[in-house]
């Protein structure tokens, strides 16, 4: 083929997965048509690389072949994680795309410096992508570790230490500028790199546990920031619009992720939420609670004209998405009207507890969303909590002392009855106590939500039989 009809065929199928891209976004928006957009995505990428490798610009496969089957190697196992591990395993995404958008950064700069193709504008490119991805790949790669606690996830924090953090930004800021007009200086690049690496840990260890959503979208919107930046310098459209994409998406997300915890980004990049609170295990050893078999909690849930499930990471964790399916089937059989009350940061990704309902074929339009349900909780006669804890904690709303307060939850304790289903009283990601497992209307169903659901289910089909 001709080359000028080649790099025509080639910029063709790059607009073809551009298109894909954006209606892959599109959607992705609603969960009757988020199917379809994983696969658009999946097309648009697949013929993006195949494009590429096609392309005029390879010199020779061998390298790419090496980077494969590591890639591979890496990748594979990493994409058959449990999905209660997406989270850090969506962090360590993150952290490879960055690194992979720093690496190429460097080595464009050590093939063009000292030569006439480096101009000033591409020095600047370079350094704000280097910078980027640098931060990115050591912010992320903290944020796995909180994630899979290895790392702690409540705030690490210290005296100065915004000032310190927007210092060490600042100087790799400096050395990006000194750069421009002396790109050759020795050491400054090699030194901008370091300090970068350096602000991602810096920006991220501070934030605590209950802020990780925000952060996974930010580090997400970074990464995204990187490649697009990274399509400047290689002057590849097609990761233009993919790394802005991909940018902008993981800004809304961020924003969505700050409203529903409603937190300002200033806050949760320079406050310290999500703090362990220290003795809070002290209070609760004393305090009492009430408890339910399975067998109390299907009485209850049979004589209920109105419930509302609230799920949460437990749910996750126990995969009890089908037994949930089951116990609604029964229930709604009997003209029990059930409906769940998703949180927005319910679980530990954004969107996982309406994924997992999904998987279990439970009707979209019983998902309501939080303004809706909470509207709706007086009039409940049981909240039923399966595995959620910081998504309904009431200190939220009225104990101004708490390191959630401010965040919306669920009110489940204006439901006429609550019955939480978790495995004791231990705190959820926040790692802070929640007071609703002590009101006189909570009965805490102690238990693994899988089983204990199933044992619901038993004993609701003994009834009918
Ligand atoms: P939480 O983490 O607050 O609580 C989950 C609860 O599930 C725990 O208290 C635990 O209690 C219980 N649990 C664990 N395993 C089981 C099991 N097998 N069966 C029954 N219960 C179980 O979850 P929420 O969903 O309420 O809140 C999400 C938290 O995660 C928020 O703080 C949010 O900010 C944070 N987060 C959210 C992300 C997102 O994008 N959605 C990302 C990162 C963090 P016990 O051990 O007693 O069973």
């Amino acid at each position: 083929m001709n080359s000028l009809v080649q790099q025509n065929v080639t910029e063709f199928v790059y607009l073809a997965s551009i298109i894909l891209f954006i209606l892959s976004l599109k959607w992705l928006s609603s969960p009757e048509t988020a199917r379809r957009g994983v696969r658009a995505g999946e097309i648009g990428m697949a013929i993006a690389i195949l494009a590429t490798l096609a392309g005029a610009g390879i010199v020779q496969y061998t390298w790419i072949l090496v980077g494969l089957a590591i890639g591979g190697v890496i990748g594979v196992p990493l994409g058959l994680v449990k999905t209660t591990a997406v989270p850090q395993r969506t962090a360590l995404s993150h952290a490879f795309g960055a690194l992979t958008a720093t690496l190429i950064g460097i080595s464009e700069y050590y093939v063009d410096v000292g030569t006439v193709r480096m101009t000033k504008f591409d020095m600047v490119e370079i350094a704000l992508e280097v910078i980027v991805g640098a931060l990115t790949f050591t912010g992320s790669l903290i944020a796995a570790g909180k994630l899979q606690e290895v790392l702690p996830q409540r705030p690490i924090t210290y005296k100065g230490q915004n000032l310190i953090s927007l210092g060490t930004l600042s100087l790799a800021v400096l050395l990006g500028i000194i750069l421009m007009f002396r790109p050759g200086l020795p050491w400054f690049f090699p030194a901008m790199v370091v300090v970068s690496l350096g602000f991602g840990v810096l920006l991220v260890t501070p934030i605590g546990g209950a802020d990780m959503p925000t952060v996974i979208a930010l580090l997400n919107s970074y990464a995204g920031l990187a490649d697009a930046l990274l399509g400047f310098v290689l002057h590849s459209r097609v990761l233009i619009v993919a790394g802005a994409l991909d940018g902008a998406s993981g800004f809304i997300l961020a924003v969505i992720m700050c409203k529903a915890m409603n937190r300002s980004f200033t806050n949760v990049l320079f406050g310290a939420f999500g703090q362990l609170q220290t003795g809070a295990g002290k209070g609760v050893e004393e305090r009492t609670v009430r408890s339910a078999t399975p067998e109390d909690a299907a009485d209850i849930l049979k004589a209920a004209s109105n419930i509302v499930v609230v799920p949460g990471y437990g749910m996750a964790v126990a995969q009890a998405q089908h037994k949930v399916r089951e116990l609604y089937d029964i229930l709604t059989k009997q003209g029990i009207n059930v409906s769940f009350g998703v949180h927005p940061v319910a679980g530990r990704m954004p969107g996982h507890m309406n994924v997992l309902l999904a998987e279990a074929d439970i009707p979209y339009d019983k998902l309501l969303e939080m303004d809706q349900v909470n509207s709706d909780m007086p009039q409940t006669d049981v909240a039923l909590i399966l595995g959620a804890n910081d998504v309904c904690n009431p200190a939220a709303r009225s104990d101004p002392s708490s390191p959630i307060y401010g965040m919306p939850i669920i009110d489940v304790d204006k439901a006429r009855t609550v019955m939480v289903v978790k495995r004791s009283l231990n705190p959820g990601f926040a790692g802070i106590d929640n007071p609703l497992f002590y009101m006189d209307k909570t009965l805490m169903c102690f238990g693994d939500a899988k089983k204990f659901l199933g044992e619901i289910v038993q004993a609701l089909q003994g009834h009918q039989a």
